[in-house]
């Protein structure tokens, strides 16, 4: 059975000296309407958000997560989230979650109603869907031109490059253009000629005994489950890096995958029609590791 939780938060200064923010959050019925007509996340997609995945009701890696959103905000010139308020709403959601089992937690920041004088927010928190099948079959990509050189988020940061915004009709627009194409999913590339992410996914390639991620220059986000998996690869020893990697690149990789917060690590078996070796094993470890309590 599918299970559903939401809480509506009333934001406050980043700077509120409050030890308990209880009072600020609203439970309310996670199936019925709560969004007025004139918010400006359903009207332009303005404001931002965090998936968290969830894992025997424990939350992965939040600081990480909280620290992107503040970053996002940053970006967007929306008032800095208070990170302990967010933090209990995120242990709230998470104490409403099953005992067992994969539930993703959103964090929503929007500009808010229009001509209102706050931003809304609001936590939900929901069942994850079933990923075992691709963190092991895996999934076949197609590169795709995202339309901006690799210089392009310095020059133009109004594109918002690096935040997680709710405008994401861009990302999924190039899901479904991967599956035209006979895939399951895509990897960006700039118009010069250099890996970027996947629409909701990083992108690692083991390059020899080196594994290596695109480096966030402000044109992608900076993942989370990379972030943690190179900390648990560093701690073995292995090297990892951020890097300007070329797509000529892509057809060099020993082993590759996409990684994100509540699909984890899904190997990748091939890009362009061209088989990728997939090392079961190895992905199978990853997923062990991101399986398991992460803060
Ligand atoms: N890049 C994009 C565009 C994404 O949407 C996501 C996740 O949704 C990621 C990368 C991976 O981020 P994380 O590992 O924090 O989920």
């Amino acid at each position: 059975m599918t299970w559903r939780f939401a809480l509506v938060i009333e934001p406050v200064a980043s700077d509120d000296s409050r030890t308990d923010f209880s009072a600020t959050f609203r439970e309310i019925d996670p199936s019925a309407p709560a969004l007025s007509v004139g918010e400006l996340s359903t009207q332009r997609g303005d404001g931002i958000f965090e998936s968290i995945g969830v894992v025997d009701r424990h939350p992965q890696e939040t600081q990480a997560h909280l620290d992107r959103l503040v970053h996002s905000a940053g970006l967007c010139d929306l008032p800095s989230p208070h990170l302990e308020q967010w933090r209990q709403a995120v242990d709230v959601a998470a104490a409403h979650c099953p005992p067992e089992g994969e539930g993703v937690i959103k964090l929503i920041l929007s500009r808010g109603v229009e001509h209102g004088p706050t931003p809304t927010a609001w936590v939900t928190a929901a069942q994850a869907a079933d990923n075992t099948a691709v963190r092991k079959r895996g999934v076949r990509v197609v590169t795709l031109d995202r339309g901006y050189g690799i210089d392009t988020p310095a020059r133009a940061p109004w594109l918002l490059l690096g935040a997680k915004t709710l405008s994401y009709a861009v990302n999924m627009a190039a899901i479904r253009e991967a599956k035209r194409r006979d895939a399951d999913d895509a990897i960006f590339v700039s118009s010069d000629g250099f890996v970027l992410e996947a629409p909701t996914a990083s992108l690692i390639l083991r390059l020899g005994d080196r594994y290596v991620t695109p480096a966030p220059n402000g044109g992608i986000l900076h993942g989370t489950t990379q972030l943690s998996l190179f900390e648990h690869l560093a701690a073995q020893g292995l090297q990892t890096g951020y890097e300007v990697i070329p797509v000529a690149s892509l057809a060099r990789a020993d082993a590759a995958w996409l990684v994100s917060s509540v699909r984890l690590a899904a190997p990748i078996r091939a890009i362009d029609g061209v088989d990728v070796a997939v090392d079961e094993e190895l992905t199978a470890s990853f997923n062990r590791y991101l399986l398991s309590p992460r803060d």
